[in-house]
């Protein structure tokens, strides 16, 4: 049985359920994830575009990247939570920014990308103070 998954944004306006996707769980470092969320880097959650469903609610800003591809952001309307990225040229797929999920648990990152544009004070400091 595939593990549906379900989360939504901070005011409760727009919820949004999938199954998860093969494909791998990455923390990305690209610019347009620093600009989209205000910090050093995205936690892209994975989900199958076939069994995706999102509140109506949800607003799509499109933008193009360095290569000219499409990718679109989705968001709360009222409270401004980031929810969803797509990409043209991953078909199939909608990334769900892994801390709007119900069970963030469910998130697992197995590698960083787009490191080259990380940066320098984004890296783990939740064990600095001990
Ligand atoms: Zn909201
Ligand atoms: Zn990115």
């Amino acid at each position: 049985m595939t593990e549906h998954l379900s989360g939504g944004c901070k005011c409760g306006l727009v919820r949004y359920s999938g199954t998860p996707a093969e494909f791998p769980m990455v923390r990305c470092h690209c610019r347009d994830c620093q600009q989209l969320t205000g910090t050093g880097h995205a936690e892209m959650m994975p989900l199958d575009e076939a069994t995706f469903k999102i509140s109506d609610a949800c607003k799509v800003f499109e933008m193009t990247g360095d290569s000219g591809g499409r990718s679109f952001s989705g968001f709360c309307p009222d409270c401004g939570s980031q929810l969803t990225r797509r990409f043209d040229v991953l078909a199939g797929k909608v990334f769900v920014h892994a801390a709007s999920l119900d069970d963030p648990a469910a998130y697992t990152p197995s590698r960083s990308i787009f490191t080259g544009s990380a940066q320098p004070w984004d890296h783990d400091i939740i064990d600095a103070k001990a």
